[in-house]
């Protein structure tokens, strides 16, 4: 994968101290800017036996090969492992809680092994820990040992977003990088070019992180398929448990949402036709063979009143109780054919 473009000033930078790399790199930055992703290539140009120009990995050599097969023998990567919650096999609780939250001691232990062995390919070892702030204290002050007489050879890549939480000693052993959040235009483009839609109300929501964002749209696409299989449940939508479901979501939103849902029952129930759902032709096709036209145009009505007044709903439970209840009587007990 190509670098983020926000990050190829920092690559420059950083890929050209190759011939002269520190033992410790620390990459701090905002949550949701790729700096993980930064921190691979980076460990991939340096482990590569012929990069590029502008030190991009060649991505066909031997150590390309491996590092791609997550196979690397020189590169380890320390990532919080599952930590089960004690163990309770009685109850077969569906549920299992397992926390990832910690990098271990025994996992920083374990690079001891690791560090003892020659280097396979280039003579560089490569440990990258990611988030490098599930450190705890064991495990730091493991690794503090390590930073304090590093191994020959070896590059030790850490990434946070909360650089605070590190040990000091082990702050001041690394060279730190500071990843900037990208220029909002850049990132705009970027977003639009992902197909975000609003991308500029998206990026400013996200606090200026392109990949927060991202991630958050597609929760917001989540979100909606699941008030979407709430309507599709018709006359049989348990409405108080619905509104107690979407309440969270706002009056505005769900309301929203409901217009153009209820838009397309009309103009299926009408006309055959739909705008927005094609998705969900086949189920709304079969509501709106059920639905009551006049308490269908009722509701749209209520919808359309609801919406002028969502911005300070005086309770938004009683609100929403209220709307889907309507909803669910818009169809008729008896289907036609
Ligand atoms: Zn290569």
């Amino acid at each position: 994968m190509e670098l983020y473009p926000w990050q190829t000033e920092l690559w420059q930078k950083v890929a050209d101290m190759r011939s002269r790399m520190p033992h410790a790199l620390l990459l701090q930055g905002h949550r949701g800017i790729g700096k993980l992703h930064f921190a691979v290539r980076l460990s991939q140009s340096l482990l590569c036996e012929q990069p590029l120009p502008g030190h991009a990995a060649c991505g066909v050599c031997q150590s390309c090969n491996w590092f791609q097969q997550d196979n690397h023998p020189d590169f380890r990567l320390l990532e919080p492992e599952d930590v089960e919650s004690t163990a309770d096999e009685e109850s077969s609780a569906p549920a299992k809680t397992s926390k990832k939250s910690q990098i271990a001691v025994d996992q920083v232990r374990e690079l001891g092994d690791f560090l003892g062995l020659s280097s396979h390919r280039s003579g560089l070892r490569i440990i990258l820990m990611h988030p490098a702030e599930a450190l705890n204290l064991a495990s730091a002050n493991a690794l503090l040992k390590m930073l304090e007489e590093p191994p020959p050879a070896v590059l030790f890549l850490l990434v946070t977003h909360q650089p605070q939480r590190l040990l000091p000693t082990i702050r001041s052993r690394c060279n730190v990088i500071d990843m900037p959040l990208p220029a909002r235009s850049m990132a705009e483009t970027w977003l639009a070019a992902q197909g975000v839609q609003q991308a500029s109300q998206r990026l400013a929501y996200a606090g200026g992180a392109p990949l927060t964002a991202v991630q958050e749209e597609a929760g917001a696409d989540k979100r909606l398929a699941e008030l979407h299989a709430m309507l599709n449940h018709g006359a049989q939508m348990d409405p108080f448990a619905a509104a107690a479901l979407c309440v969270r979501d706002g009056v505005a939103e769900v309301v929203s949402v409901m217009q153009k849902w209820v838009y397309d029952l009309l103009s299926l129930h009408l006309a055959g036709q739909l705008r927005y759902h094609g998705l969900q032709a086949e189920s709304l096709q079969g509501l709106a063979k059920r639905v009551d036209l006049a308490k269908l145009l009722d509701f749209q009505r209520t919808l359309d009143e609801a919406r002028r007044h969502a911005q300070h709903p005086l309770n938004a439970d009683l609100q929403l109780e209220s709307l889907l209840i309507q909803y669910t009587q818009v169809f008729s007990t008896t289907s036609r054919p």
